[in-house]
């Protein structure tokens, strides 16, 4: 079937040969390169002979398309007109009619179930199957029982890119109430948190993305009609299903889910799909230090995003006229100090600590940020795992300044839920006790919690400090960095300017710490 994958493409001329996933392919004739697909395509010509019409198609009607020069293959509910499409089809015209005036979805998904066919054919579109109501599953009977139900019986196919990601074999699939919308999103990855899955509806465009290790899966339609604000999203963790659930704005029958975006329905690396942003309003600035500030950000409400541990988030604004974009770590709004519940969060504000710079243009305009403005916020970044503290016995967290901001998360989480943890320890540098963020609360966390405590390092102090003096320094580290016992798991994380934290690693790994035992916070 459409085996296009666009690395497997002949050159024009080239002899029939097999493709890395054992399937035929035939020489195109020149003119008949994917590229020349993408610009027919983009030519404005009908390609499906109905003049941009969508009609329902039933059964009988697509048996008649069953000729090469009128072929109709059905995918997935969705039927395409693939007789354009014959000499530009990698695998040749004859695997394409093996489908001719049939539903070619089994045969597709045997060959190439990750290439991107609703991109490739999208102006190929006849139409939609007439819909056959099908019993819902019984889960969904079961959550929704007293609402009528429709399965729509589209269930998309993915582009997925990756030995390991082929196998988790990602799909989607949505239903109706009368005013319901679910999406719900098969990922068959165990133990799925809430921090893997981000959603967004803006102007009627959903948004869904899994990131699952490395990659990321996204579900993107322009819907087809109108949803209110608010939307809800249910992780069965244990599966990995995800539901996303639209309260439609009307109480109207959809006939389909929506228009297909350009990368809806794709698997692929996470650092290759761009940063996605979307306004949140500023609901409050408070003092941390005379510099500093805590910024509470508020989600849209049709917006699922839960910042993981570790890990940053991008700020985007306009200065003079240029779109300028800074990395922060999202913190809590205050270090909980019964680190017994891992601390409640309501996943509808971000909290930012900000430095401002008198001479820094970001921070500048952060600073002229009012509350009720609004502001882009990006998803997530970062290279943090939390399974790397979950084995470990000593955490070490060595921050500078406002290198402080990934070490609330990561004591959070520490204390709240790693039980072999044995000791916490925060070395903190700053210039001057009037610089040192969240003081009383970090004291206060030291007097409560026995596996914790803290050491402040001032780099200009005034003459009445009676702590630590000093900068980053191999003696400095030899002093605070130990191992609780002699074979201890270690983990060591630092933070705070660049050349502070390359220092660092280097002295640590002078003083025998292995690679493994070193996490280093950087963009
Ligand atoms: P900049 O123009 O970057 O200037 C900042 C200061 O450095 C000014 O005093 C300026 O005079 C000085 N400076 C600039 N360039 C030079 C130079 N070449 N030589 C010497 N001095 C120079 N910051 C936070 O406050 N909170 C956070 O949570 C946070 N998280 C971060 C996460 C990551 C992953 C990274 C990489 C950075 C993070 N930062 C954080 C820093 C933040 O991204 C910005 O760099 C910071 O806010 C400064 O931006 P700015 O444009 O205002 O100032
Ligand atoms: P700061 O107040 O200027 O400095 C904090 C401490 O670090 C001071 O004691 C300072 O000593 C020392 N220090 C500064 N530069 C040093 C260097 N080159 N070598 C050794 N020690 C040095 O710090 P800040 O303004 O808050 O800056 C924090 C930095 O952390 C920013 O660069 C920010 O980008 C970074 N950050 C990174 C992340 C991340 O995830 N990657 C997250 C948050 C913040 P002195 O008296 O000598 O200056």
């Amino acid at each position: 079937m459409l085996n296009v994958p666009p690395q497997a493409f002949p050159a024009p001329g080239s002899q029939q040969r097999v493709a890395a996933s054992g399937r035929a392919k035939v020489p195109l004739k020149p003119g008949r390169s994917l590229m020349d697909w993408i610009r027919l395509t983009k030519s404005g010509k009908d390609l499906t002979g109905l003049k941009g019409r969508l009609v329902e198609v039933t059964e009988d009607e697509l048996a008649k398309h069953n000729k090469k020069e009128d072929c109709w293959i059905c995918i997935r509910g969705f039927v395409y007109n693939v007789t354009p499409y014959m000499e530009y089809h990698p695998g040749g015209e004859d695997e394409l009619m093996k489908a001719a005036g049939t539903d070619g979805t089994d045969l597709f998904d045997q060959v190439h179930r990750w290439v991107n066919y609703e991109s490739m054919l999208k102006e190929c579109l006849v139409g939609r199957m007439a819909v056959k109501p099908i019993a819902a599953p019984k889960e969904i009977s079961s959550t929704l029982s007293e609402e009528k139900k429709q399965l729509n019986g589209m269930l998309s196919e993915k582009g997925v890119l990756g030995a390991s990601a082929k196998d988790l074999m990602l799909s989607y699939d949505w239903f109706q109430t009368d005013s319901l919308i679910t999406i719900v999103i098969y990922t068959k990855k165990k133990d799925l948190s809430a921090e893997l899955v981000i959603v967004d509806c803006q102007d009627n465009r959903l948004r869904g993305e899994i990131i699952i290790d490395d990659h990321s899966y996204l579900v993107e339609v322009d819907l087809y009609h109108a949803v209110q604000e608010d939307l809800a999203v249910n992780i069965t963790e244990k599966i990995g299903k995800v539901e996303i659930i639209l309260k439609k704005n009307d109480n109207i029958h959809w006939k389909m889910l929506g228009q297909p975006m350009e990368n809806h329905n794709t698997f692929i690396k996470r650092t290759d799909r761009g940063l996605f942003y979307r306004k949140c309003k500023l609901v409050s600035k408070t003092e941390v230090t005379h510099d500093t500030k805590l910024f509470c950000l508020m989600l849209p409400k049709s917006t699922h995003l839960h910042v993981p541990t570790g890990q940053h988030v991008y700020l985007k604004q306009i200065i003079a006229g240029t779109e300028v974009v800074k990395p922060y770590t999202p913190v809590l709004p205050f270090l909980p100090l019964d680190f017994k519940e891992p601390s409640c969060r309501d996943g509808a504000h971000i909290y930012l600590m900000i430095k401002i710079y008198s001479c820094g243009p970001f921070t500048q305009a952060l600073e002229h940020l009012q509350v009720g403005d609004y502001i882009s916020v990006s998803n997530p970044e970062g290279n943090f795992k939390k399974s790397q503290v979950q084995t470990s016995e000593d955490l070490f967290l060595l921050a500078a300044g406002t290198g402080f901001t990934p070490m609330v998360k990561l004591l959070d989480f520490a204390l709240t839920e790693v039980s072999c943890l044995r000791t916490v320890k925060l070395i903190f540098f700053n210039k001057t006790e009037d610089d040192i963020l969240w003081r009383n609360q970090l004291e206060q966390l030291a007097l409560k919690d026995k596996r914790f405590e803290v050491k402040f390092i001032l780099s200009q102090p005034t003459k009445d400090w009676m702590g630590k003096e000093g900068k980053i320094s191999s003696s400095l580290l030899s002093e605070f960095v130990k191992r609780s016992s002699k074979y201890s798991k270690v983990l060591i994380c630092i933070c705070g300017p660049t050349p502070f934290t390359e220092q660092g690693v280097q002295y640590l790994k002078d003083l025998g710490y292995s690679q493994e035992e070193i996490h280093a916070f950087t963009a």
